[in-house]
Formats: C-alpha cells, sequence, structure tokens
C-alpha cells in the first residue's frame, strides 16, 4: 500500500506538478516557495516589530522597544507575535491559503507561526489557544475556517487545548475601508464568551491571520481580561501597516 500510495504521489506530481504558492514558479526542493520568495520571507521575518502590537519598528522606538502608538495608548492585549508585515511574498501566500482552497498549507504557515512564537519571552506560558471567530453565515457561505484551521494546528504543536470560546454575537461589517476609529466602533460589542467557559487566571493565546488596526483582537482580549484572563497575546500570520488599514487593502 506505501508503494502505491507513493506512486500515485509522483503521478500527481506530474500531472500537477508544485508550484511556489507565492509565484507560481517552480518551488525549492521539498518546499512550498521558489527559493527567491524563501529568501524574501525569511528577510521579513527577520525585520525587527512592537512586542505589543506587531507593528514593523521604525528608528524611533522607546527603550523597551513599543511602537510609538503603543507608547501613546495601550492595548488589552499583552503582547504580539507576527511571522511577517502583509507584504509579498506572504500576501500572496495568504491570498492562496484562504481564498483558492490550499488548506495543505495549514502545515507550513503553522509551522512558520511556531517559529515566531518561540521568539517571545511569553511562548512558555500559554495554557490555551483560541482562535478568532468568523460569524456563522460567513462559515456557510465561504466553507473553510482558515484561522480556526490553523489555531487547531498550532494547539497541537504547543500541547495545549485549542478553544472555540468566543463567539460573534453580531454580524458586524467588513473592516476594509474604515478608518481606525470606525473599526474600533464596528467591533465593539461583536464578541462574547460561550457560556460555562472559565478563562479565570489563563494565559490565553489568540490566534488570526492578518492583524490590520488591531481593533478586533483587543475587543477579543477585552471580552477575555473582563472575563478574568490573567494576560492574552496575539498570534498571527501577517500584520498590516496603519497605511494598508486607511487604504482598505486587508
Ligand atoms: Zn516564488
Ligand atoms: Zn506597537
Amino acid at each position: 500500500m506505501a508503494l502505491l500510495g507513493t506512486a500515485i504521489e509522483a503521478l500527481g506530481r506530474t500531472i500537477f506538478p508544485p508550484v511556489c504558492v507565492a509565484c507560481g514558479r517552480p518551488p525549492c526542493e521539498g518546499g512550498h516557495l521558489c527559493c527567491d520568495c524563501g529568501a524574501a520571507l525569511d528577510l521579513l521575518r527577520a525585520a525587527p516589530a512592537c512586542p505589543r502590537c506587531g507593528s514593523s519598528s521604525g528608528p524611533h522606538i522607546s527603550a523597551e522597544g513599543l511602537c510609538g502608538r503603543c507608547r501613546a495608548s495601550s492595548f488589552c492585549f499583552d503582547g504580539t507575535a507576527r511571522v511577517a508585515p502583509y507584504v509579498d511574498p506572504m500576501m500572496q501566500m495568504l491570498r492562496r491559503y484562504k481564498y483558492r482552497g490550499s488548506e495543505y498549507l495549514d502545515s507550513c504557515l503553522a509551522d512558520l507561526m511556531i517559529r515566531s512564537l518561540e521568539q517571545t519571552m511569553w511562548h512558555k506560558d500559554i495554557e490555551a489557544v483560541v482562535p478568532v471567530p468568523s460569524h456563522w453565515m460567513r462559515r456557510i457561505t465561504e466553507g473553510f475556517h482558515p484561522v480556526m484551521a490553523l489555531a487547531t494546528q498550532i494547539g497541537r504543536r504547543l500541547n495545549v487545548p485549542c478553544l472555540s470560546v468566543m463567539r460573534r454575537v453580531r454580524f458586524e461589517r467588513h473592516q476594509i475601508g474604515l478608518s481606525l476609529s470606525d473599526r474600533i466602533r464596528n467591533v465593539q460589542g461583536a464578541f462574547a464568551l460561550r457560556s460555562g467557559v472559565c478563562v479565570q487566571d489563563a494565559c490565553i493565546c489568540v490566534v488570526d491571520d492578518v492583524m490590520t488596526s488591531g481593533a478586533t483582537l483587543n475587543e477579543v482580549a477585552k471580552v477575555l481580561k473582563q472575563a478574568g484572563a490573567r494576560s492574552v497575546y496575539n498570534l498571527v500570520l501577517a500584520r498590516a501597516g496603519q497605511e494598508q488599514a486607511t487604504l482598505g487593502i486587508a
């Protein structure tokens, strides 16, 4: 059976040769990216980011490494780990993952997230992983729930439970095209804990695909903290810049 499986896999590769998931060129041996996209992603991953909100750090950072916005105002979450800024090749990878049904990328993307997580001071404190929920109407119309798939993989790798403890209590407008203050208003009261859930004193890692303004993750963290969570951290694949939030790219 193993031989048959290998033969079928080889046949599949002949009919559908693998391509780089970001640009469509032949990938590096055994990988999902070509060598150029792999090198570009490595550079993005190494770029410094604000430990609180994950935005790319410019030269004007404080002694604690916080960006200007985090120094001026505080989010409800305690920190953010991101794989890369939301630019190519990460942007193309994510688009393929979310919209072209490439669920096979779960494992590859979860690996990248775990590697970013391991750079943080807090990764060993995590007691549970919580995915940002999508509304049931969106789950039905879009079918695949990429954030849940990623959170499941991450929980498994960290050996902690992946808990769908949050629910969307209303179908808010898409955040695309909204200003920052409108985004914050748009998500207010959009989430609630499922009944009977206890997160008292827990250290929780909230998983999402793209963080843009931080308004959604801030609202999720607010609900978890109000329910008694000790600390709430974010783990995201990509962090969009403020200019992208204003232009409505993500
Ligand atoms: Zn490529
Ligand atoms: Zn920040």
